[in-house]
């Protein structure tokens, strides 16, 4: 059974209306949010996650038209589920990928303390506490002092997305239309005990499912799946 795909230029236009929505930022280029240190890979912390699947299709479409051949097979061979360094990132820590980089990439660090407290404080009484309580815990822990806001004008429409999770909800509406890989896939999955496929998960861990042989799939897939810290079904 072949996958049900929508056409690559549909799901990146949809995926681009989403994008467009979070204002652009420059910063000091350090690569540091691309790459963990051994104090944040004892913690758990993982780069370019969540990587929603919608988006690894995207990127994934990306890496087939833009890069050669050598690279493409490097970057699906890529299994590992929780690197040190995201493998997408070049010489000069640049983002190789920046045109589709995910939208955890985009709205990594663009929140200030001030502008957090500022969002809190306009929304108290309006928007339920829960929300603003993990707006406020997720947005603390991505501070970054180097990023800078170049539209500012965007600001206010990315907060409140952030508050009432409208990013996340179209990015689960898109899952919702897509089939990851074909059905033999979806069997092995189902094997390892996941009916559903993952919501998000990381560019290794979508590589083990969906780009991996078939072979190596229905030997290992099941074990590392057992192992996965990451992968989020629905
Ligand atoms: S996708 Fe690009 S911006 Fe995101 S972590 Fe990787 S290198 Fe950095």
């Amino acid at each position: 059974m072949e996958a049900k795909l929508p056409p690559a230029e549909d799901l990146s236009s949809q995926l681009q209306i989403l994008y467009d929505q979070v204002h652009s930022t420059c910063c000091a280029s350090s690569g540091e949010c691309c790459a963990l240190s051994d104090t944040e890979f004892d913690q758990g912390y993982a780069t370019m996650f969540p990587l929603y699947s919608a988006e690894y299709l995207n990127i994934a479409a990306y890496v087939r038209e833009q890069f050669p051949v050598q690279r493409q097979r490097e970057l699906f061979a890529f299994t590992e589920e929780r690197p040190r360094r995201c493998p997408f990132l070049g010489e000069n820590h640049a983002c190789t990928i920046y045109p589709v980089r995910p939208l955890i990439c985009r709205t990594y660090a663009v929140m200030d303390r001030q502008r957090i407290d500022q969002a809190l404080e306009q929304y108290r009484d309006v928007l339920p506490e829960t929300w603003l309580k993990g707006f406020a815990r997720r947005e603390g822990s991505m501070l970054c002092p180097r990023v800078r806001v170049t539209q500012p004008e965007k600001l206010e429409r990315h907060i409140y997305n952030l508050i009432t999770s409208v990013y996340e909800r179209a990015l689960r509406q898109l899952h919702s239309t897509l089939e990851l890989a074909d059905g033999e896939r979806r069997q092995v999955l189902r094997a390892a005990g996941h009916r559903e496929w993952p919501l998000n998960w990381t560019w290794g861990g979508f590589n083990a499912l969906c780009a991996a042989p078939m072979a190596w799939v229905q030997g290992h897939f099941k074990g590392y799946a057992k192992k996965a810290e990451l992968m989020d079904i629905v």
